[in-house]
């Protein structure tokens, strides 16, 4: 799950890492109080959505009035901000930052994620900060510094001075290093984060090391045991028709095929995915209807799935452990009937009550194409896709 910046400054700051002052904002009009506020001869007012690249967007900029904030601050209110990092349809902006403007010397970049491979917590930092971390690692690699964390010590101080060295930093700008590394690990281990990025974290014209901008994301999982974080939830921020499918014990992924699948179990539904490329289709969507589904849910998951246009074919693949093949394909029928369904759909079920699973598709009398093994499906998905295409 997602923050935005001005709830993960705040949080950093918590734990000591600095970060300039400032207020958030709902309206122009409360963006200029804001200013005024603050006090200082210019501020940078910043769109909160949960996208980086902003700045390249158009959404922050430096001010240097009071009636400039406002003026800006109405340009981006209820604006769809597309970034690099968003979707053609960008995010939705309700609430602004407001801030007073550093004086920039430097920019480093600085982020902690989950490094897989040592199954540990890894810091990676540039002196050369300010661009986005996949073009930092295209055009400079070579000033990437990376830092695996052993779980049992936590950082040691040495550990966080030898980075700090590594990134050319001087005098008392070394224990602010320190300090701020140590701050984002423990907020990092402390909340169960997935990712924590201040980019850039500059060096002020004071000498000072200042967080300018914050990134969090947090471990969905884990969410159960920090209400704290679990209360930063943003909806607006989410593609609506993933966060519904969620409401409805639904994991739904939309992607740019066009084969609509409904799976249970993720490992089942990857699977899928990679035998309808193999066959040579695309899949539109990841879904996994998860355990134990009811006819309503199977329903439910027919409308998520037939909400994206792009969807000509619909593959159920169900390999019932937990789940039930007859609700399955109860809930199968039922979504022809109640959905009014004209789209071609492959059926697939194995497992648990298989035979009366079956005996209700065929007795159906509905024009649903059956299967037998997760090959056969995605082949017969692929093939009855492109036949109506041709
Ligand atoms: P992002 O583009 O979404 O990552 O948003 P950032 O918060 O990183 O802001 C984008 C850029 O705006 C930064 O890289 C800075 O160059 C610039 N910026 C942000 N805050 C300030 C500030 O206080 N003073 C100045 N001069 N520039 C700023
Ligand atoms: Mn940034």
């Amino acid at each position: 799950m997602d923050i935005h910046e001005y709830q993960a400054k705040e949080i950093l700051a918590r734990f000591g890492v600095p970060v300039p002052r400032g207020g958030l904002a709902y309206s122009p009009e409360q963006a200029g109080y804001r200013a005024r506020e603050l006090g200082g001869s210019a501020w940078v007012v910043k769109a909160q959505i949960h996208s980086g690249g902003r700045g390249a967007a158009g959404g922050v900029k430096l001010c240097r009035s009071e009636a400039e904030v406002q003026e800006f601050a109405a340009t981006l209110f209820g604006r769809q901000l597309v970034t690099k990092q968003t979707d053609a349809n960008g995010k939705g902006v309700y609430r602004l930052w407001v801030e007073g403007a550093s004086d920039i010397k430097q920019e480093l970049y600085l982020g902690f994620v989950l490094d897989r491979k040592s199954e540990r917590i890894m810091i990676v930092a540039s002196a050369h900060g300010g661009m986005e971390i996949e073009d930092l690692a295209e055009n400079d690699p070579n000033s990437l510094r990376r830092m695996t964390i052993d779980p049992a010590v936590g950082l040691s101080e040495f550990q966080a001075r030898e980075l700090a060295f590594q990134l050319g930093l001087k005098g008392g700008q070394i224990a602010q290093m320190v300090n701020i590394l140590r701050a984002c690990y423990r907020a990092y281990r402390d909340l169960d984060a997935m990712m924590v990025e201040i980019n850039p974290l500059v060096i002020t014209g004071a000498g000072d090391l200042v967080a300018l901008d914050a990134k969090m994301s947090f471990d969905t999982n884990a969410l159960f045991r920090r209400p704290e974080i679990a209360e930063l939830r943003d909806r607006s921020q989410e593609d609506p028709r993933e966060s519904t499918a969620g409401d409805h014990g639904l994991a739904y992924v939309g992607l740019d095929g066009d084969i609509g699948c409904i799976i249970n179990g993720a490992g089942l539904a990857m699977a899928t995915m990679d035998m309808i490329k193999l066959a040579g289709g695309e899949p539109a969507n990841f879904l996994d209807i998860g355990g134990g589904a009811s006819p309503e849910r199977v329903v439910r998951a027919f409308r998520t799935v037939l909400a994206d246009r792009n969807v000509g074919v619909i593959l159920v693949n169900i390999f019932a452990g937990i789940n039930r093949c007859d609700w399955v394909a109860q809930g199968v029928v039922q979504a022809y009937r109640e959905l009014g369904l004209t789209l071609p759909v492959v059926v697939r079920l194995a497992g648990t009550n298989v035979e009366e699973g079956r005996r209700i598709v065929q007795e159906s009398g509905l024009p649903l194409i059956t299967a037998d093994t997760l090959e056969d499906a995605a082949r017969k998905a692929v093939a009855t896709r492109q036949k109506i295409a041709a």
